[in-house]
């Protein structure tokens, strides 16, 4: 196995990914690429690995099916660092480095008093991949609180600062995502308001919090109250190989969304922007019945149906194949097409 060692960055050839991915499989990248100096970004992309072979970026790859090996080179942001660069009676304001993990930083912002990313809590993940698809839960996205995202464009060959406007955040969605490799995002600046108030719409964080008869919880409680939801809810990728969330809620035309209501009026769907509605993808998937379903090592979760599992040694081609399987169920049974969250490499 080559390798190129620099302060800056190491080079490896025939990569493993199995422990760089949270679905635990199996694949292998021709090179990886470990970032731990922006400066040093120029010198490695000047390195005849990388010069003619595709790359691909992966932080904790807690967001990505690999359906296959890679050929080419993986870029991962290594760089650590969380500064905080105002504080006033309005907000504070505070840069991360790509390599911090999500929600270490998280933790960090409430232990010193700063409000907001609370219901943002135990997602996975690296926080140079949290503008990418603008992680939410519970009623919260983080683009509400990304004044700006420094990247490296790797088209143009240049650092750039892409302020909150133009990285075009919607749901699950931004302009990296619509342009995946072009940015290599390395730190991001967020701005979190001293004025909060608690998000607590999503009714499961209600019931939470009356559980514990809290009538005017902090910060720190809704933290609490969404660790609780979160380990009842999505089973642990330490414990058993996932991605979270395989399929986005659907959306559809609003007139689509009536049509199936009508015919099955559980089916919860919710009101979305020009004239669409978002539907339940895990209502559609366990009336289709396949919550719970095997094949092999690859199966959908019994706890939640959105999450596809490895239950031991599924490769991903497994994995993806019965992810198809349950898009063609879904598709015949009520005409509507999912699409899947985590990015499939090697398809
Ligand atoms: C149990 C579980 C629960 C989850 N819950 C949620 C949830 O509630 N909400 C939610 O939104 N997501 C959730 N996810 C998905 C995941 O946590 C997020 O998408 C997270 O941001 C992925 O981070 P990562 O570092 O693992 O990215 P990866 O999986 O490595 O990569 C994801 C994408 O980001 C790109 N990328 C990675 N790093 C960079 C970078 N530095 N610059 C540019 N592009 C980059 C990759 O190319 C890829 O397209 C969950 C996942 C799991 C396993």
């Amino acid at each position: 196995m080559n390798a190129v060692r620099t302060p800056g960055f190491t080079l490896t050839e025939n990569a493993s990914l199995r422990d760089r991915n949270t679905l635990r499989v199996d694949a292998r990248a021709a090179w990886l690429a470990e970032i731990h100096d922006v400066e040093a970004i120029p010198d490695l992309l000047d390195r005849p690995p990388l010069r003619d072979r595709p790359t691909l970026l992966l932080g904790e790859g807690s967001n990505v099916l690999f359906a296959g090996d890679f050929d080419g080179v993986i870029l991962t942001m290594k760089t650590r660092g969380v500064d905080i660069l105002a504080d006033d009676s309005a907000a504070t304001r505070i840069r991360v480095a790509a390599g911090e993990h999500w929600d270490d930083f998280v933790r960090w912002t409430l232990a010193h008093g700063h409000a907001g990313l609370e219901n943002l809590i135990l997602i996975p993940g690296s926080v140079g991949a949290a503008p990418m698809q603008n992680i939410g839960a519970y009623g919260v996205e983080v683009g509400e609180f990304i004044e700006s995202v420094e990247a490296y464009d790797l088209q143009r060959r240049h650092h750039s600062a892409i302020r909150n406007t133009a990285c075009e955040f919607g749901y699950r969605d931004s302009i990296f995502k619509r342009n995946p490799d072009r940015w290599l995002i390395t730190a991001v600046t967020l701005r979190l308001p001293r004025e909060w108030k608690p998000r607590t719409e999503y009714s499961g964080i209600q019931e939470e919090l009356q559980r514990t008869g809290l009538t005017r919880p902090a910060s720190i409680h809704i933290a609490d109250a969404v660790v609780a939801l979160r380990t009842r809810k999505l089973p642990d990728p330490k414990v058993i190989g996932n991605a979270g969330s395989f399929f986005k809620n659907p959306l559809v035309p609003a007139t689509q969304a009536a049509a199936l209501r009508a015919e099955h009026p559980q089916l919860p769907t919710w009101p979305a922007p020009n004239d669409t509605s978002k539907l339940s993808a895990a209502w559609l998937i366990e009336s289709s019945g396949f919550k719970g379903l095997r094949e092999g090592d690859a199966g959908i979760s019994n706890r939640h149906a959105l999450v596809l599992v490895n239950h031991g040694h599924a490769t991903g081609a497994q994995l993806w194949a019965l992810a198809q399987h349950v898009r063609e169920g879904v598709r015949e049974r009520f005409g509507v097409e999912l699409e899947s969250e985590p990015r499939v490499i090697g398809a």
